[in-house]
């Protein structure tokens, strides 16, 4: 299935799928496309369709088992990597990420963990935080 953005020559722009790009030809050679709004026969393939056919691809490819599976790795990689490197603070994590913060001389690496509103506050205050997703090793 193939999906078109259609435009018809009062330019009403609808979506309408066909099984292959033939069968939009076909069907639009023999006068069989019609605007879904003033059922004009004078319709063309938008110049849009291109762009979210491609769209939806990317976003299916993004998303099939095997990159799930290489960004869950390279998540484990980072993880493993913060672990080495960083001291963990737990929730105690605002108040130490303040301490490093605002005062030069100390110098750490930590992680931790924020509730959204904590968040919040730190990015207020400046303190850009990098987040990111804690993946376990059990499932694989
Ligand atoms: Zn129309």
């Amino acid at each position: 299935m193939i999906k078109y953005i259609l435009k018809c020559e009062h330019k009403h722009e609808f979506e309408s799928w066909f099984s292959d790009s033939k069968e939009f030809e076909k069907l639009k050679k023999d006068n069989l496309v019609e605007c879904i709004f003033c059922q004009s026969r004078k319709v063309e393939k938008s110049i849009m369709s291109p762009n979210v056919v491609g769209k939806e691809k990317v976003l299916e490819k993004n998303f099939d088992n095997k990159d799930i599976k290489k960004i869950k790795k390279d998540l484990l990689k980072i993880r493993k990597f913060v672990e080495k490197n960083f001291e963990f603070v737990g929730d105690k994590f605002p108040r130490e990420v303040r301490e490093i913060y605002y005062d030069n001389k100390k110098n750490k690496n930590i992680y931790g963990t924020t509730t959204p509103e904590e968040r919040l506050e730190l990015e207020e205050e400046g303190i850009d935080l990098a987040r990111i997703p804690w993946v376990d090793n059990k499932e694989n």
